[in-house]
């Protein structure tokens, strides 16, 4: 999948009927009817073996139903989540070319005609795009106002006007699509805003702000990956007569990742946790995803040093998870940006 850059349907629909595209969606709509916690724990797990496969559950999960579950009207939930949670993927369409850190500068016009919003525009690095059946997009009433003029809806694949543009060849999460979203006069039902018009900026900010206790899961899942290869294979790797894995400094250093990862586990639990309980987590959010990412480039580039020569080449897994750990630092907000967030909530 890493090298084609593709996951295959059956893989996806087998996601479906595990029930971890709709964790938290109710069990009248088709869902699994579990928790924000549990959409966490099912990304980590899957990160172990796949994080292309795990960004895919928690775009999902985190940003997409969460913020359905949230902002939509019975209609809107009505509609869209029992398609979500038996087939339909979804992706959250905020970034542009031009707006990345800076999301609110987003150019993408929402135009109020009639019954319709009227979008034009040039979506950037939609994750799920390749496969997503629905998109959430964010789109200005009117750019003068800055954030107060953005706005959420929920775009149908297939909607005229609305086209599905180039996928990225990327250093890591290869198999996880990345793509444009072109919208050209694409007419979108009014009944489709999330949330209000003008209040989009609330709907952002606050699903990114539980999407990157996702985003720390997965960096956890896929650091225990690494992780659990090199115990293994220093156990067995045998030189100077015996286990690499008998020398201190590899137990040391074995020692140190494993306590770093525990730290990082527990920051992400935390912050779940936190959100579950409907106590403010905005500040341990940044903090488990700064963190969990930091840890995981250091842990997956232990592994590679780990198994030497061989942690260089694709035969052996190691090499494939210290690329994919790489985008953890960056989306769903920088590292610069998630000190931001944690320098302003400590100095008030
Ligand atoms: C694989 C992948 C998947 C993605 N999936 C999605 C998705 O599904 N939906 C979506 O909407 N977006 C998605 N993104 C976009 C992602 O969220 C942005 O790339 C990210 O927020 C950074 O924005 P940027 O690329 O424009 O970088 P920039 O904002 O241009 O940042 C460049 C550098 O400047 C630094 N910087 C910027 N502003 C400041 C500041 N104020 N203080 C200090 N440093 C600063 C940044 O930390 C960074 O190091 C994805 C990106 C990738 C690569």
């Amino acid at each position: 999948m890493d090298e084609q850059a593709h996951i295959p349907r059956p893989l996806i629909d087998k996601l479906f009927n595990l029930g971890v595209m709709g964790i938290e969606v109710p069990e009248a709509q088709g869902g699994s009817e579990a928790q924000f916690f549990h959409a966490v724990l099912a990304v980590e797990a899957l990160s172990r073996v796949d994080p292309s496969i795990a960004v895919l559950v928690d775009v999902q999960n985190t940003l997409v139903i969460n913020a359905l579950l949230r902002w939509g009207t019975a209609d809107l939930k009505d509609r869209y989540l029992p398609r979500l949670a038996r087939d339909t993927v979804g992706a959250y369409a905020l970034s542009e070319a031009g707006s990345g850190s800076d999301a609110f500068a987003l150019a993408t016009r929402a135009i109020e005609s009639g019954d319709s919003l009227v979008l034009n525009g040039r979506k950037l690095w939609i994750t799920n795009a390749h496969e997503a059946g629905v998109f959430i997009v964010f789109a200005t009433v009117n750019p003068d106002a800055g954030y107060r003029g953005i706005t959420a809806c929920v775009v149908e694949r297939g909607s005229a006007g609305c086209t599905v543009g180039r996928k990225e060849d990327k250093l890591g999460i290869r198999a996880s699509s990345t793509c444009e979203l072109l919208l050209e006069d694409c007419r979108v039902p009014r009944a489709n805003v999330l949330g209000e018009i003008g209040k989009g900026y609330k709907v952002a900010i606050e699903t990114l702000d539980e999407g990157r206790i996702g985003i720390g899961a997965q960096m956890v899942g896929l650091a225990q990956g690494a992780l659990d290869h090199a115990v293994r294979y220093t156990k067995e790797r045998k030189q100077f007569g015996k286990a690499v894995a008998d020398f201190q400094a590899v137990q040391f250093e074995l020692a140190r990742a494993a306590t770093e990862l525990e730290a990082a586990r527990l920051m992400v639990y935390n912050a779940a946790r936190l959100r579950d309980g409907g106590t403010p987590f905005v500040k341990e959010a940044a903090m488990c995803k700064l963190f969990a990412s930091e840890m995981a480039e250091r842990v997956t580039s232990l592994a590679v040093n780990l198994y030497g020569g061989y942690g260089f080449v694709k035969d052996y897994p190691v090499e494939k998870l210290y690329r994919d750990a790489k985008i953890g630092q960056i989306y769903e907000g920088t590292s610069n940006l998630q000190l931001q967030t944690i320098a302003k909530q400590i100095l008030g």
